[in-house]
This record gives structure tokens, sequence and C-alpha cells, in this order.
């Protein structure tokens, strides 16, 4: 049994390893995910404040049009003053020019405020679009970054997976079905060492015949609790 249990853990080292690279397989992409997230964020944030833009522009042309509406009407109302035959006309007409007048100044000064307004909301659209061809940029070098690493895990997958099929002709087929089990089920870590009395894994103290078993090494003993394979580290890997 002490060979099977060596082979085992060389098995064991390569399983370790490529369990890591399907973990890393598996997380990577959800890095990316995120950082595509944040893109989108951004580009709506960019075409939020476009439309906000918009519809000051669209604001501003509308106060333009009143203005000269506004205009158009005090010009009108002047050359009625001509035409006027009475003081008591005269002078409501007088009055009305005047009120349209202050009407003229109040559009004027909505106007210089639509304008300060569209100013800011022009530089906050540049700011945004800017960020937002920052972060589009940072993505697509994340995407080529991530998948030039997943590639190099792939390659390293296949020379680990090349390994591990030299290995298992080593192993005896009920002993490989256990193992394959408890690796399976324990999400990579099969073989863990026996430390003291306590199993190595989930650290639960083993009866004394478990104990006396693994020391024995005539077969294969493992935990009650997690049901892991256990060994005995040799004097050497103690030291
Ligand atoms: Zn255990």
């Amino acid at each position: 049994m002490s060979d099977q249990i060596q082979t085992l853990r060389q098995l064991q080292e390569v399983d370790a390893q490529l369990y890591r690279l399907r973990r890393e397989q598996q997380h990577k992409p959800l890095v990316l995910e995120r950082t595509r997230q944040l893109v989108a964020e951004q580009q709506a944030k960019a075409q939020a404040s476009e439309a906000h833009l918009k519809a000051l522009q669209l604001q501003q042309k509308e106060k333009e049009l009143e203005l000269s509406a506004k205009e158009a009407n005090v010009k009108k109302l002047q050359m009625q003053l001509f035409q006027v035959k009475t003081n008591k006309e005269y002078t409501a007409i007088q009055h009305e020019i005047e009120q349209t007048k202050g009407d003229v100044s109040l559009v004027e000064e909505e106007i210089l405020k639509v304008m300060g307004a569209i100013e800011t909301a022009s530089q906050d659209r540049q700011a945004q679009l800017a960020q937002a061809a920052e972060q589009q940029a940072h993505f697509q070098d994340e995407e080529v970054r991530l998948n030039q690493e997943l590639q190099a895990i792939e390659e390293q997958h296949d020379r680990l997976q090349g390994q591990r099929n030299g290995i298992l002709p080593l192993i005896k087929s009920p002993t490989l079905a256990v193992y394959e089990r408890v690796l399976a089920s324990r999400d990579g870590l099969a073989m863990v060492p026996l430390v003291q009395e306590s199993c190595g894994g989930c650290h639960m103290v083993q009866p004394p015949q478990v104990v006396s078993e693994v020391h024995l090494n005539a077969k294969l003993v493992t935990c009650e609790s997690c049901n892991r394979i256990l060994y005995l580290e040799t004097a050497h890997e103690l030291s």
C-alpha cells in the first residue's frame, strides 16, 4: 500500500493544480464581466448627460423664439402709437409696450441662465464621454489579457492532464475509485496527512483504531468525518 499511497500523493499534487486552474478559468471571466458592467454604466451616464445637454439646447431655442415674438410685439405696438386717436388709447399702448419690454428682459435673463447651464452640461458631457472611452479602452486591454491568461491556463491544464494520464495506470482501480470519489466530493483535496492523531483536512481527532491503521499502512484508510484518504508524512517531510 505504501507505493500506492506515494503514487496517489503524486496524483493529488497534479489534481490540486488542475482544480486550481479550473477555479481560475471560472473566476477570471467574472472579473472581466464586472469591468464590462462598469463600461455599460459609464456609457449610460454619458448618454444621460448628452440627453440633458440636448434638452437645454432645445430650451434655449424655445426661449429665443419667445424673445423674437415679444420683440416683434414691441415693434408692432410702437407702430400702433402713430395711429391712435385718443390720449387714453396712447397711454394704454404705451403701458403695454413697457410691460412687453419688461417681459423681453425676463426672457433675456432666462436665456442667459440656460446658456450658463449649457456650458456646464457641455463640459460634463465631455468628461463623461472621455471617461467612457477610457473605460472602454481599459476593458479591451483586460479582455486581451484575459484571453492570453486563459490560453496559458488551457496549455498548463493540458500538460497536467497528460501527467495525470501517465500516473493513472500505476494505481489499482478500487483504490483509484475511492480517490476519485473523494476528490470530486472534497473539491480537489482527497489526500491529507495524519497530523498527530487528527485528520489534516477536517482536523477531527481520529479513533486509535484509525490512527494505528494509518501507521500500519496496509490498506487505504479514510477519515471517518470527511472521508479523505489519510497518509503518514515521512520523517524527511516532517523535519
Ligand atoms: Zn477529515
